[in-house]
């Protein structure tokens, strides 16, 4: 099975290149200056990731052309807005919306206070289309490895924080190279998220190490590494990694330095917007529910994501966890993260929303749900199973890799989404 179809490099403009998908056309950053005019190519978050034989691409089109039509139906079918049942209240919000103007901070906040069923509901029908309108049915799915559950730094609402008496693991290059190329030879991926705690027995010359191998597999290299230095991160955009998720988790710096002791917000801020000027794909966002949080914050959360112009939004509700300080918070509600990716993708059309773990966690609907409340991709954890039971940053359902693919792609095939990338 593979994850990502081809596209045909239909022109290079510049340092662009124009890739067809059945017609649709996306733009690719051209990282790479072997490819020409009629190679096909992987991308992955709108970067050319590898040139592939024809005689391969020509196989993979050929199996998805037929479904990728009904696939597109499918989304549009689904992504219609059932004008009807619009509250009074919200129409005239929403209908700024269609005329694709920028909502206020008070409109937004108007909107993340939507409270009854059928008022949620219409929100999120808008925030599909809005998510269909720019990027049709793109969807995509990258694997993640936890390779280091091991921390230097002690958040008060992590699993794996340095003071929580959990058994440690680090794993070596060749465990991390092993499970990298399980994931891209044996299940397609043509995207890995390498991520683990602040862990600095990693030193910058093991993790460019690590990079380089893990890119010489063809793939897209993603790293979530936490606060390393400036110096870190371009060394490793050298080494080939070309995204990086780094959340600002709270734009409140008061709450932010009370949860995260001995660390400054506006440092974060500042390595989150260098990783953005060395070239890094972003990926950022925030924790929601958060203790004292209110709703002005979560707004600001928002327009703070979209102020740092990431190419992908990450954020999730907390889940407590036993023996942090953080265990008896309470339950963030479904609907409130729903409500939070619905209310960001009107703020930002063009956004790529991840659908995380922790909002699966919630509820066992509840990718679906984000998947139609105006998120388009997906993770999926490829770290070996003996592993990923340790990696407790907040407990979840680890499910075998397997197991986790064939549910993943009869999820985006029921709602009509393809693996095409998402491009810019
Ligand atoms: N150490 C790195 C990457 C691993 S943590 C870092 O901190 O950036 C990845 C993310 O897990 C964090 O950004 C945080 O937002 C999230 N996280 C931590 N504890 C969590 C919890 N209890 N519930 C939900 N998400 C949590
Ligand atoms: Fe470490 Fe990241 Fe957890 Fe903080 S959130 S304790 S940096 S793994």
């Amino acid at each position: 099975m593979c994850y990502a179809i081809p596209g045909k490099l239909a022109r290079i403009e510049g340092s662009i290149g124009i890739v067809d998908y059945y017609g649709e056309r996306r733009k690719i950053l051209l990282d790479d200056n072997s490819v020409k005019p009629g190679d096909y190519v992987f991308a992955q978050g709108g970067i050319l990731i590898r040139k592939i034989p024809e005689s391969e691409a020509e196989e993979i089109l050929k199996t998805w052309k037929e479904i990728f039509v009904e696939l597109q139906q499918v989304d549009e079918a689904l992504s219609k807005i059932n004008a009807n049942d619009t509250p009074d209240n919200v129409l005239a919000v929403l209908q700024k919306v269609n005329h694709r103007k920028t909502l206020t901070r008070e409109e937004l906040k108007a909107l993340f206070s939507l409270k009854t069923t059928n008022e949620c509901a219409v929100l999120y029908e808008v925030a599909n289309h809005v998510r269909q309108r720019s990027h049709g049915n793109a969807s995509c799915v990258h694997g993640i490895i936890e390779f280091s559950n091991a921390c230097s730094l002690n958040c008060h609402y992590c699993g794996i924080r340095r003071d929580r008496d959990i058994q440690r693991y680090r794993m070596s290059v060749e465990e991390i190279l092993c499970a990298a190329q399980r994931a891209v030879e044996d299940y397609g991926f043509n995207a890995l998220v390498l991520q683990s705690g602040e862990d600095y027995s990693y030193d910058d010359d093991l993790l460019e190490f690590i990079v380089k191998k893990v890119r010489q597999l063809g793939v897209l290299v993603f790293v979530s590494i936490g606060s390393r230095s400036s110096k870190t991160y371009q060394q490793l955009y050298e080494a080939g990694a070309r995204a990086a998720l780094l959340r600002f988790e709270t734009s409140n710096p008061k709450l932010f330095e009370s949860l995260r002791p001995g660390t400054k917000w506006e440092k974060r801020i500042s390595l989150i917007e260098d990783i953005k000027n060395m070239g890094y794909v972003l990926a950022t966002g925030f924790l929601l529910g958060l203790p004292g949080e209110t709703i002005d914050d979560v707004v600001n959360n928002i327009l703070l994501t979209k102020q740092l112009n990431p190419e992908m939004v990450s954020f999730g509700p907390l889940i407590p966890v036993k023996e942090t300080p953080l265990e008896n918070s309470p339950k963030v509600e479904v609907d409130d993260v729903l409500k939070a990716i619905a209310v960001t993708r009107l703020a930002d059309a063009n956004a790529n929303i991840l659908v995380t773990t922790a909002l699966e966690t919630l509820d066992k609907d509840a990718r679906k749900r984000a998947l139609l409340a105006g998120a388009n991709s997906m993770m999926i954890n490829v770290t070996p199973s003996n592993f990923k039971s340790l990696y407790s940053i907040y407990d979840r359902n680890d499910e075998e890799i397997a197991e986790s693919v064939v549910k993943t792609v009869k999820l985006l095939h029921s709602l009509g989404r393809a693996p095409t990338d998402l491009g810019r």
